[in-house]
């Protein structure tokens, strides 16, 4: 009788034991299957970016861009966009009021020297997040390209030239004049109120208004908001660039149609005051002017979503003054052209 009692007062505690692991056990378990649902749903929706800003400034695109330039017959060659998300990290995105050129110095100096950027940047956790929010933007922005240029020979002759620089053209013809100021978000209340997400460039009706980068024509005609408008997605897909009120009765330049393929520093259309009207074809914009707007797209589903995002284009567009498109007026159609040809490298593995 004692014997089997005491069996029993050690079953039970072994027992209970037993109980209290296979408990947590179910627990863990299902806490872990819960975890795996919530990272499957993640990455099923996807891991992309949903936010961000573009807030460098001018002096620092422009310093970086010429550090850049100016190191590609260097041993350590300079990335400006490296360079950008360092400062990007240090500065929180935040560039007017913290962005010192001495910085950017310091770093090219550190690089040059040979450092790298990996090392450099070990310990800035948004480091990553600068780096590929500023490659969406100025991804493409510089690298190699071909372009017409005068043969010092004869003025009538023109020939190919290899160069590596900013391969991205500014909006607006050259010697067209055309002004712009800071107006990102600003408000506007044309069928609901809301933040200007673009960038307004004034300039007469009639302009040439020049592809700034090279891409596919994924959208052309009549916006209730935008009026006439063309929508160009670059061939990395990561930008799509909106053109907006251009010219009534004439808005697009000829070669214009979806699907098309756009060089940069083409002709596209023309500046106008269309929009702001459900009927087609409607001057109902005070001020002839290109709204020219660029959204960032990491990931397909934001293309049309209630999160799209889109950027602060005043510093770009600044920058952008470097590389005008030179164009000329076809005397019988009235249509205007590029004077020189160009290439990248999306046109050369076309053929
Ligand atoms: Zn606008």
């Amino acid at each position: 009788m004692m014997k089997i009692i005491k069996i029993r007062l050690k079953i039970v505690p072994l027992f209970a034991i037993t109980l209290i692991f296979i408990f947590f056990l179910i627990i863990y378990s299902f806490k872990k299957a819960g975890n795996t649902a919530v990272l499957n749903e993640l990455n099923e929706k996807g891991n992309f970016i949903k936010y961000a800003k573009f807030s460098v400034n001018y002096e620092a695109l422009n310093k970086a861009f010429q550090l850049d330039i100016n190191s590609q017959n260097l041993k350590n060659k300079l990335n400006f966009i490296d360079m950008l998300a360092y400062l990007g990290a240090m500065y929180g995105g935040k560039f007017e009021g913290s962005y010192k050129s001495k910085d950017l110095e310091n770093l090219a100096k550190k690089l040059q020297e040979g450092e790298s950027i990996e090392k450099l940047t070990k310990n800035m956790k948004f480091f990553p997040y600068y780096k590929e929010v500023y490659s969406a933007v100025l991804g493409e922005f510089i690298g190699k390209y071909k372009v017409q240029v005068k043969n010092k020979i004869s003025e009538n002759d023109v020939a190919f030239e290899e160069k590596y620089g900013l391969k991205v053209f500014f909006p607006i013809a050259k010697t067209f004049s055309c002004s712009h100021y800071r107006d990102f978000g600003a408000s506007r209340s044309f069928g609901y109120q809301r933040p200007h997400l673009g960038h307004d460039i004034t300039a007469g009706i009639g302009t040439p208004v020049i592809a700034v980068e090279s891409g596919k024509v994924e959208c052309v005609g009549w916006n209730k908001y935008g009026g006439w408008r063309i929508g160009i997605r670059s061939f990395d897909k990561k930008r799509y660039y909106y053109y907006a009120h251009l010219r009534k009765n004439k808005p697009y330049h000829p070669k214009i149609k979806e699907g098309e393929l756009i060089k940069a520093g083409d002709v596209i259309g023309y500046v106008g005051r269309t929009g702001y009207s459900e009927k087609e074809n409607v001057n109902n914009i005070e001020t002839s002017h290109l709204h020219l707007g660029i959204q960032l797209i990491f990931d397909e589903s934001q293309k049309e979503s209630d999160n799209e995002i889109w950027i602060d284009l005043y510093a770009i567009t600044e920058f952008l003054k470097k590389n005008k498109s030179e164009v000329y007026k076809d005397k019988k159609t009235k249509e205007y052209y590029r004077k020189y040809d160009f290439s990248e490298k999306y046109f050369e593995e076309q053929n």
